[in-house]
């Protein structure tokens, strides 16, 4: 099995985690139920091992094979990583890794477009913990204004998940770096397969593994990856938060991680699409999707994505009434948080309640849309459809 070949992330993602300890005689790793494992003896259980395994039997909290086949091949998908922890939802991970770098009196940046809940747990939690939470322009280019002496990490989005501006992470990380700032990464809308994160100069790499790795919106999943620096206190931080995932919801997990490339590729040439078709009607103000050129950072994009996947926004001209009657209109499109299943879903989203640093105009409405695995021709005949229906209205 072992070649000194580096492999091609789609084969890694078919490989990855399947050890013949972890699987057995079967394919895929099965459910590894348990709390209790079992040693052969005082001997081994003093040893903190059970003799036959590779040192990782200990106790239901810290996982079995079902939940270390997912970590292991997700720690193959990004280079310079050594490990993975897995978390019971996307938010859980976010205020993990935080935790584990964070310490009464710091200052964390955070920038203005990150997912809502980010922020929420900044601006609640961390602040009763004595960290002050700074947001700063997605797209900065002067960072001598935001970093200070008590600087300590530096939360990232790209693209922020409503507006899609695209950072540039290799640049602010070079500039943390030189600070001796903790870079963290909510890479969840390109996933490693479009953007390795660690490579890059991410110290910690965050997925909502909800959406694209579980694939078919069944299962509440977080991941976050890193190098050696700080793998032992983001390990340790978990488990002393007690963080503990499903193996029924690692194995979907798995599941899903298995047919990531072939169905991001089909988002992306779908969502890619209905983009540009969207460009051409005369009800659309623009398009935020950051394979576009009118998208802020597209050039950054261009520069450092592999890919696009197949969620993107668009401002549609006139009032929210319009917008909410639009959505309605729609019928293949469920109206439904989340993103990164198998089905089309729209939403009117409202970045101008969740920002402080970029303002973003009330008046400009925003509809996001998830572009699933249906044909595309048949959601652009709904959203047509939806246009149709809600002409009159302005
Ligand atoms: C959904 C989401 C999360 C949170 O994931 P959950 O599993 O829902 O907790 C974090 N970041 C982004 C960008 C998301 O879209």
């Amino acid at each position: 099995m072992s070649s000194e070949k580096p492999r091609k992330t789609a084969t890694q993602l078919v490989t990855g985690g399947r050890k013949k300890e972890f699987t057995g005689p079967v394919v895929n790793v099965p459910v590894w139920r348990a709390s209790t494992h079992l040693y052969d003896d005082v001997a081994s259980l003093e040893a903190g091992k059970k003799t036959n395994s590779d040192g990782r039997f200990f106790y239901g909290r810290r996982g079995s094979p079902t939940q270390w086949g997912l970590a292991d091949a997700l720690t193959g998908m990004e280079p310079g990583a050594v490990g993975t922890m897995l978390y019971p939802s996307g938010v859980a991970a976010i205020s993990c890794a935080l935790l584990s770098v964070l310490r009464p009196g710091d200052v964390l940046l955070m920038t203005d477009n990150a997912y809502d809940p980010s922020r929420s747990f900044a601006d609640g939690f961390l602040k009763r913990f004595g960290i002050e939470t700074r947001y700063f322009d997605p797209l900065i280019t002067d960072y001598d204004s935001v970093f200070c002496e008590r600087t300590r990490a530096i939360l990232l989005e790209a693209p922020g998940s409503l507006t899609f501006e695209v950072q540039d992470v290799p640049a602010i990380c070079g500039e943390a770096k030189k600070r001796g700032v903790v870079t963290l990464l909510d890479n969840t809308w390109a996933t490693p397969y479009f953007f390795t994160a660690l490579d890059k100069g991410v110290d910690m790499t965050i997925l909502a593994a909800t959406k694209y790795i579980v694939g078919h919106s069944d299962v509440m999943l977080g991941s976050v990856t890193t190098h050696e620096k700080y793998w032992t206190r983001l390990r340790q931080t978990a488990q002393q938060l007690g963080q503990v995932v499903s193996p029924d919801d690692a194995y979907l997990a798995s599941r899903g991680l298995r047919t990531l490339a072939v169905r991001m590729k089909a988002h992306e040439v779908s969502a890619l699409k209905i983009a540009r078709w969207l460009q051409t009607r005369s009800e659309v103000e623009t398009v935020l999707h950051p394979a576009l050129p009118e998208c802020p950072g597209h050039a950054i994009w261009a520069r450092d994505f592999t890919g696009s996947s197949g969620l993107f926004s668009f401002v549609l001209k006139g009032s929210k009434a319009k917008a909410a009657a639009f959505v309605d209109a729609l019928d293949l499109f469920g109206i439904g948080y989340s993103w990164g299943g198998f089905e089309s879903l729209a939403l009117p989203v409202h970045p101008e309640t969740c920002r402080s640093e970029v303002p973003w105009d009330t008046g400009r409405n925003i509809i996001r849309l998830q572009i699933g695995l249906e044909d595309s021709d048949d959601l652009i005949a709904d959203l047509e459809s939806a246009f149709g229906q809600t002409t009159g209205l302005d």
